[in-house]
């Protein structure tokens, strides 16, 4: 298939919209078109067409328990799609929409188990990018999407990145330019007596319990998920966001017990919190540079090809290595921004092995955490001073 690419100016969207007409006829006639949003590039198809959301999954590679999200251009599409708007739907879709916040509803009738992935809840959002919501309008219809990647690499932030993974597999990709945020939207169940985050993103939990109060937050986030459990959000359950080679996280050492996830710490061997860590992130422990040379020096060593994931604050200490700076730690909108771009850019690079810092998990942290430690396996190296 030739998958024509096309260059949105969003600095005159008016005169660009007989390029988004045409995206839209493609997506009305069951084809795919891969979009930019504010968090991620998207792959769309009509969501309301079982076949249609059904190619994207050939198109990614993707199992297809993995359900989507129905990406809307006005709140009032929101209704036709699900049984109920809950309290706390409501109040979270007036604070946070358009934008980077999916809800998880009890489907209607006409939602197809083909993007649910069988299930009897429907992801929604409302993106903010005016070319995204622009060509979900002149669909006139929902549009399912994931993330606009081959199954298992990371989420593209760049139209090159969905060139990279799509040409080839899809009818159109429009190009508008590198998105904002760079991680894929928050998403959080509102079916429940109390909202539950289900993958965190850029709408914050703070964020989230400033607005409704009480919210929970499922164990995946967190941690891995057992082999035996049927995760709610069952993207959880793979290996996601992973670059080819081997990504190992390094982080300073908690008091015992305190740090999420499994990792590589013998048992009791933490007690001490380590110096030069704040608890805003902004510094990393002498501990962890130490780690991150050594085990660079011994990769290297073996002949393989080491690259090194850090920050603009530290990138001056590491002599060895192909070392990347994913942005500001002070700033954690730039190191968002950049994380995905920078593991793809390890791919190309062939680096055998990715040895990264590792950062705060509150605020938008949490969203960075997350997608790192997956992407990681949850391999996390503790060290201590
Ligand atoms: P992506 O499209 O790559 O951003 O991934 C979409 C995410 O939304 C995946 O983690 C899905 O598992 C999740 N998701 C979509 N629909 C539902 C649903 N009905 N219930 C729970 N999670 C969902
Ligand atoms: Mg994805």
């Amino acid at each position: 298939m030739d998958t024509r690419i096309v260059v949105i100016d969003r600095e005159k969207l008016q005169t660009a919209d007989e390029l988004l007409m045409e995206a839209a006829r493609i997506l009305r006639g069951g084809g795919l078109v891969a979009f930019p949003t504010e968090t991620v590039y998207g792959l769309g198809a009509n969501g309301l067409d079982d076949a249609a959301a059904r190619k994207i999954y050939a198109a990614k590679g993707r199992p297809s328990d993995n359900p989507l999200i129905l990406h809307i251009s006005a709140a009032e599409e929101l209704a036709p799609l699900v049984r109920e708007v809950p309290e706390a739907a409501r109040k979270l879709m007036e604070a946070f929409w358009p934008g980077p916040l999916t809800m998880i509803f009890e489907k209607s009738g006409i939602v197809p188990y083909g993007t649910t992935g069988g299930l009897d809840t429907v992801a929604v959002r409302m993106p903010s990018d005016p070319v995204a919501g622009r060509m979900i309008a002149l669909a006139g219809v929902p549009v399912a999407a994931p993330s606009a990647n081959l199954s298992g690499r990371p989420s593209p932030t760049t139209a090159q990145h969905v060139i990279e993974d799509m040409s080839g597999r899809i009818e159109m990709i429009l190009d508008g330019g590198p998105v904002g945020i760079g991680v894929e939207s928050t998403i959080v169940d509102v079916t429940g007596p109390v909202p539950m985050l289900l993958r965190p993103g850029a709408v914050t939990m703070e964020m989230l319990r400033d607005t409704v109060g009480e919210v929970a937050v499922d164990p995946a986030v967190a941690g891995p998920v057992a082999a035996d459990v049927k995760p709610r959000a069952p993207g959880m359950k793979y290996r996601h966001y992973a670059p080819k080679a081997e990504l190992v996280l390094v982080e300073a050492a908690s008091p015992a017990g305190e740090n999420p996830g499994s990792g590589d710490r013998p048992a009791g061997t933490a007690a001490v919190l380590p110096c030069g860590v704040s608890a805003a992130g902004t510094a990393v422990s002498a501990a962890v540079i130490d780690t991150i040379n050594r085990l660079t020096g011994e990769r290297m060593a073996e002949g393989r090809r080491v690259g090194i994931l850090c920050t603009d604050e530290t990138k001056d200490r590491y002599p060895r290595g192909i070392v990347r700076s994913v942005g500001l730690r002070a700033s954690q909108e730039t190191v968002a921004h950049s994380l995905f771009a920078v593991l793809r850019e390890f791919d190309d690079l062939g680096v055998d092995y990715i040895y990264s810092e590792s950062f705060a998990r509150d605020h938008l942290g949490q969203a960075i955490m997350n997608r790192l430690t997956k992407a990681a396996g949850y391999h996390i190296i503790y060290c201590e001073n």
